[in-house]
């Protein structure tokens, strides 16, 4: 396996493009033009991984690009980069440049194309992200010995750390998120450097929406966790996210041994216990504790123990990751999809519940939450331990999955679990004599509770007798 690498690595001095990559670079060369795999592509071919969407740099401007091909979107035309759909994919093409400073925190203050892909490579940020692949033969262009650093799994900045941050305040952040992404090791001199003034004023300048789009591709990451220690560690959490400050050394773990890990740890490892796949329930279980330090009370059991309560912290802790979504310019949507999550995270089934208790749940919550509900229930056991429930508390496991059976035998018999499903409408009600207004709303929401309690009661005729009824006391 060590031969394997070290041949990949070191004596490999081209490689095969995909036969569609190869056939696209040979439209550029029968124009004159050169052409060339980058950036996260590049990485993962020396990763072994498959690569998810092809970045291309060309001497070709987006203008001589719109000529070559069809179908030309300029999707960032100024910075260079125009996204041609070649049979069914999408590629990237970004004309060479170097950049001079990204003074709003945002775009690049002017862009300057570059006469060659030396030239490209030498502006971009990282080693590993600074390797081109020439589309006409394969040949691998490593100036800055990113295909070493790989191997070693090492993230450095191409140059000087301190000036290559002080470009652009995203890079430290960026590094950050690649390191927990791929499980690198930021290079200790670069991650020193994150932490210095001057730096951190500049990581304070960029825009909220690029710092929202990091944290996302974090939290795709394998563990977020490792990324959101280090961004505590640097201070770059708490120029973002300060809420989560008096979550550190939020003690939780009372004489009665339930927990032990801080707030902060706790909701963290909870992220990490989220799936991969869901970067919403992801942020849910992030935040999912978040207002106990404000909702934290302690007293003295008359046995003497002490015990530490955090009564009603769902809500605070939806407040809060509702005050931090908005900072941070997350989506209407996707802010109430999380906040309601937040909202609901503490419930507690036991198999005493009727199925009408089922039935309330499932109206309180929405049915189409539930799968999220119960991904951020098991995340949040997750963070207990640090571990998948299953290892630790396999009753709790049990009862989750006893839960979701119930729900599923409820949902299959189609009762009615919203008042659209009722058998009666407004009309019906006034066509016995209610007058449309707020008595009709208090009658059709007793006859949904009926329902909810039983729901044989679902008949036109035994609900109209109900809401005559209301209306004779
Ligand atoms: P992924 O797509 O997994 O996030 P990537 O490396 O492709 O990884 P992109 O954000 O798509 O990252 O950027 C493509 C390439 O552009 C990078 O590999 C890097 O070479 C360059 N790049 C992106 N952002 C910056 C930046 N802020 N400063 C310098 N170079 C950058
Ligand atoms: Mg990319």
């Amino acid at each position: 396996m060590k031969l394997i690498n070290f041949i990949r690595f070191f004596l490999i001095k081209k490689i095969t493009i995909p036969a569609l990559l190869k056939e696209f670079g040979g439209v550029f060369e029968e124009a004159g033009y050169k052409a060339y795999l980058v950036g996260g592509a590049v990485r993962d071919i020396f990763l072994g991984k498959k690569a998810s969407d092809w970045d291309v740099a060309t001497n070709a401007t987006p203008q001589d690009v719109m000529k070559l091909f069809k179908f030309v979107v300029p999707t960032g035309i100024e910075h260079g980069t125009v996204t041609v759909h070649y049979k069914k994919h999408e590629i990237e093409v970004t004309t060479f440049r170097t950049e001079s400073g990204y003074s709003d925190g945002r775009h690049p203050d002017s862009v300057n194309y570059a006469a060659t892909i030396e030239e490209d490579l030498s502006r971009r940020d990282f080693t590993m992200n600074a390797i081109a692949v020439d589309l006409k033969n394969g040949r691998i262009v490593d100036p800055y010995g990113g295909k070493r650093d790989i191997q070693k799994k090492l993230i450095r900045t191409v140059g000087v750390p301190r000036e290559r941050f002080l470009e652009d305040g995203l890079r430290p952040i960026r590094a950050i998120r690649f390191s927990s992404q791929l499980e690198f090791k930021i290079e200790d001199k670069t991650y020193r450097e994150i932490s210095t003034e001057p730096v951190l004023k500049k990581i304070s300048g960029i825009s909220l929406e690029r710092f929202r789009d990091e944290l996302l591709k974090l939290l795709k990451a394998p563990k977020p966790s490792l990324g959101i220690k280090q961004m505590e560690e640097t201070g770059i959490l708490n120029i973002f996210i300060p809420e989560f400050t008096a979550c550190r050394n939020c003690i939780q773990s009372d004489d009665r041994g339930y927990h032990i890990f801080d707030v902060f740890d706790h909701n963290i490892y909870a992220c990490d216990g989220a799936p991969a796949a869901k970067p919403l329930v992801r942020l849910a279980a992030l935040f999912h504790d978040i207002g106990k330090p404000a909702a934290r009370t302690e007293n003295t059991t008359p046995e003497g123990l002490k015990v530490f309560h955090f009564f009603n912290h769902e809500a605070e802790s939806e407040k809060l990751a509702r005050k931090i979504m908005i900072r941070l310019k997350f989506s209407n949507a996707d802010t109430d999809h999380v906040c309601h999550l937040v909202k609901h995270h503490m419930f507690y089934y036991t198999p005493d519940w009727t199925d009408a208790a089922v039935r309330r749940f499932l109206v309180k919550v929405g049915s189409e939450n539930i799968p999220d509900l119960i991904d951020l229930r098991l995340a949040d056991m997750y963070g207990k331990y640090n571990q998948p429930v299953r290892l630790h508390d396999s009753a709790a496991c049990d009862n989750l999955i006893e839960f979701q059976e119930r729900i599923k035998a409820i949902e299959a018999k189609n009762q009615a679990l919203s008042l659209k499903d009722l058998a009666v409408n407004g009309k019906d009600l006034i066509g016995i004599g209610i007058p449309a207004g707020k008595q009709l709303g208090t009658i059709l929401n007793q006859l949904f509770e009926a329902v909810l309690e039983d729901p044989a009661m679902n008949d036109k005729e035994k609900l109209l007798e109900i809401a005559k009824k209301s209306i004779r006391d």
